[in-house]
C-alpha cells in the first residue's frame, strides 16, 4: 500500500473526531436539532472503533477487533437514525435498534465461537447495510436539495460498498479464522472511501442543515406570525410590476373590529383574525395568494380569474364569516367582512393599481353598510 494503514486510520480518528466536535458545537448553539447531537455521539463511536482497529493494527488480537467492531456497528447505526430524523422527521429507533442489535449480536456471538474472520465479514457487512439504509434516506430527501442531497447518498452507498468489499474479500480468501489484522485489496481502499465518504457526508450535512435554517428564517420572514399567511412584504415582492390578465384582487377588512376588541378583548380579537385566516385558506386554490396585510385587513391575490369567479370566492368567505360563531375566550363571538376586487382587464396595470382600485371598492362597501362584496367600477355582486 503507498500509505500505511496506521496512518490512514489515524487520519480517519483526527477527521471524524474533529467533525463530530463540530456537529457537537452546532448542537449546543441549537439544542434543538437533536440529529445534530446524534451525529456527533454517533462520530465519536466511530472515533473509538477505530482507535481500537488501530490497535488491531499494531498488535493484532480478536478481542480488540470485535470490540472495535461494536463500536464501528454502534456509531454507524446511531448516524443512520440522525440521517432518518434529519432527512425525513422520522423518529423511530426501532429500525435502527433492529438493526444494530442483530448485527451485534450475530458478530459477538461468530467472534465467541472462534470465528474471527466471519464475525468480521459479518461486521463489515452489517455497516455497509447501515450506511445503504443511510444512503437511501438521504436519496428519498433529494427533493429538498437535489444535488446536496443526491452527493450524500451517492457518499453513503460508496461507502457502503467499501466495507462490504471488505467482507467479500474476506470471504473469497476462505478467511473463517482471522491470525492477524485483516490486510487485502478491498481493506486499503475502504480506508481511503472511508475518510472521503465521512468527511464528505459530514460538511455536505452541516451545508444542508444551516441551508435548512437560513430557508426557515426566509419563510418565517415572510408570514405574518398570529395567521400564518404570508406578510404584506411577502404578497408585495414587487408591486410596480405588471399584472397578468386575469390577474383578482381581493381587499377584505373585518368590520368594527375596533369595537370588538374594545367589548371582547385584544385576545379574542386575535381569534377572530386567526378564525378569518383560517376561512380564507379553507376557501382558495393552491395557486392563490392570501396575505395580512396589517391589522384586520386581508388580502387575496389570484392568477387566472375574472370578476364573477372572484366575487362568488370573496361572498363565500364573507358568508362563512358571517354564519361562524368564533369561540374566544370571551365566548362565541360573530363577526362580519366587507370585501373590494378588482381584476385586471385588457389595459395593462400594475399590482398597486390593482390592489389601489380594490382598496376602493373596499372603502365603497364599508361606505354602503358593510358586510358585503363591492367589484371595483361595477355594481354590487352580495
Ligand atoms: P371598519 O368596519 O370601518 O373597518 O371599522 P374597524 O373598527 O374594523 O376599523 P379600525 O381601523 O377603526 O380599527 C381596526 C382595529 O384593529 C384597531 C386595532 O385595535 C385592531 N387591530 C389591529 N391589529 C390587531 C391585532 O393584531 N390584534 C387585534 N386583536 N386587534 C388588532
Ligand atoms: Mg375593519
Ligand atoms: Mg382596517
Amino acid at each position: 500500500m503507498f500509505l500505511d494503514q496506521l496512518s490512514v486510520l489515524v487520519a480517519i480518528g483526527f477527521s471524524g473526531a474533529s467533525l463530530g466536535l463540530t456537529f457537537f458545537m452546532m448542537w449546543v448553539i441549537g439544542r434543538s436539532e437533536a440529529h445534530l447531537l446524534m451525529w456527533a455521539i454517533a462520530l465519536a463511536l466511530i472515533v473509538v472503533g477505530v482507535v481500537f482497529f488501530g490497535a488491531v493494527v499494531e498488535n493484532y488480537s480478536s478481542a480488540l477487533l470485535l470490540t472495535s467492531f461494536l463500536f464501528l456497528i454502534a456509531g454507524f447505526g446511531l448516524l443512520y437514525t440522525g440521517c432518518a430524523s434529519f432527512c425525513s422527521g422520522d423518529t423511530d429507533w426501532t429500525p435502527a435498534i433492529t438493526c444494530v442489535a442483530i448485527a451485534l449480536l450475530l458478530t459477538t456471538i461468530t467472534f465467541a465461537l472462534g470465528y474471527s474472520g466471519v464475525g468480521t465479514m459479518i461486521g463489515n457487512v452489517a455497516i455497509g447495510t447501515l450506511l445503504i439504509l443511510t444512503g437511501r434516506h438521504y436519496w428519498r430527501a433529494r427533493a429538498e436539495s437535489p444535488v446536496l442531497m443526491a452527493t450524500n447518498a451517492i457518499f453513503s452507498f460508496v461507502t457502503a460498498a467499501s466495507f462490504i468489499a471488505c467482507g467479500y474479500a474476506l470471504a473469497e480468501q476462505g478467511q473463517l479464522i482471522l491470525t492477524s489484522r485483516p490486510a487485502n485489496w478491498a481493506e486499503e481502499i475502504n480506508s481511503i472511501v472511508a475518510i472521503a465518504g465521512l468527511s464528505g457526508m459530514g460538511a455536505l450535512s452541516l451545508t444542508l442543515n444551516q441551508m435548512r435554517i437560513a430557508n426557515g428564517h426566509k419563510s418565517d420572514a415572510m408570514k405574518d406570525a398570529l395567521t400564518g399567511l404570508l406578510n404584506r412584504r411577502a404578497l408585495l415582492d414587487n408591486p410596480e410590476e405588471i399584472a397578468p390578465t386575469g390577474t383578482a384582487v381581493v381587499m377584505m377588512d373585518l368590520d368594527y373590529f375596533k369595537t370588538i376588541n374594545d367589548r371582547f378583548g385584544h385576545d379574542s380579537g386575535d381569534r377572530i383574525l386567526m378564525a378569518f385566516a383560517d376561512v380564507i385558506h379553507a376557501n382558495i386554490r393552491s395557486n392563490d395568494l392570501a396575505a395580512r396585510m396589517g391589522g384586520e385587513e386581508f388580502c387575496i391575490i389570484m392568477p387566472d380569474s375574472n370578476l364573477k369567479s372572484s366575487a362568488v370566492v370573496a361572498d363565500r368567505i364573507r358568508s362563512q364569516i358571517e354564519m361562524t360563531s368564533i369561540q374566544t375566550t370571551s365566548g362565541p363571538i360573530r363577526a362580519t367582512v366587507s370585501a373590494g376586487i378588482a381584476v385586471r382587464s385588457l389595459e395593462p396595470e400594475t399590482l398597486q393599481s390593482l390592489l389601489s382600485r380594490a382598496d376602493a371598492a373596499l372603502y365603497e362597501a364599508k361606505a354602503s353598510g358593510r358586510n358585503r362584496v363591492q367589484l371595483s367600477g361595477f355594481s354590487l355582486a352580495a
